[in-house]
């Protein structure tokens, strides 16, 4: 039983680090900078990860800067305002996420532009097999472990859970929250602490300072990613830069 749940919180928090610190805040909007090989390892990281939900660094960072560039309009990838519910939402968000992956709509140069791409590992991690693969392994684990019956609820949220924690900010933080800036758009910050989606609730203070690595505005908005890439910065992992992380007064 408690192999499971170590399982799935682990599941939750790392998936969650790549797709806020890697796919968000590097891929789509390039808030610091890090050399090519460490590039690779985080693509391989964001596999590890997100297993059989992984999402492509490239594919993720262009549907990501249509929903800034489109928020809530009809051309929003993901937006409360046009869909009736978080899973016709999803399902929507999933279809714009494959037509983009496999090229199959043509792309403004706007949102293609300085992606970190990797064409053949994205290929292996995004094939059905592969993605099966993992699942089956994530199978074999709870088998293992043997755990209650409902533990295996558990199961299908953990071989989705890339796509499911980006529609959990993307309804709910243009749903319901606080904001602390007065933006064109419906974002909001969905919780005051946000130790669940590891900063990525702060969305009312991303969408008002898009650049900035660092969610958290007031005192108590801590940013749990940002502390993370604060650590990588430190040990020269990755490069932040001071101008960009400046705090806009609210
Ligand atoms: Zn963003
Ligand atoms: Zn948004």
């Amino acid at each position: 039983m408690q192999i499971v749940i170590i399982f799935f919180v682990l599941s939750w928090y790392l998936s969650l680090l790549m797709q806020s610190g890697f796919l968000h805040r590097y891929a789509a909007h390039k808030m610091y900078t890090m050399g090519p090989k460490t590039e690779k390892v985080f693509f391989f990281l964001t596999w590890v990860f997100q297993g059989p939900a992984y999402l492509s660094p490239p594919a993720y960072g262009i549907l990501h800067r249509m929903h800034h560039a489109h928020t809530d309009t009809a051309e929003d990838p993901h937006s409360p305002s046009y869909d009736r519910t978080i899973f016709s939402m999803m399902w929507r968000t999933a279809v714009t996420y494959h037509n983009i992956f496999s090229k199959k709509i043509e792309i403004d140069p706007n949102y293609s532009r300085n992606l970190p791409t990797w064409d053949a590992f994205d290929r292996f991690a995004s094939s059905w097999i592969t993605r099966l693969s993992v699942a089956f392994v994530y199978l074999l684990v709870y088998l293992w472990a043997n755990p209650p019956l409902w533990m295996y609820a558990l199961f299908p949220i953990q071989i989705i859970i890339g796509p499911l924690h980006g529609a959990i900010i993307n309804w709910f933080a243009h749903k319901w929250g606080y904001r602390n800036f007065n933006t064109k758009d419906t974002s909001k910050n969905f919780l005051p602490l946000d130790l669940l989606m590891i900063g990525e609730s702060y969305h009312n203070n991303h969408h008002a300072n898009q650049k900035n690595p660092n969610f958290g505005v007031r005192f108590f908005e801590i940013d749990p990613t940002y502390l993370v890439l604060k650590l990588l910065h430190l040990f020269r992992i990755i490069q932040l830069s001071p101008k960009k992380e400046k705090i806009r007064n609210i």
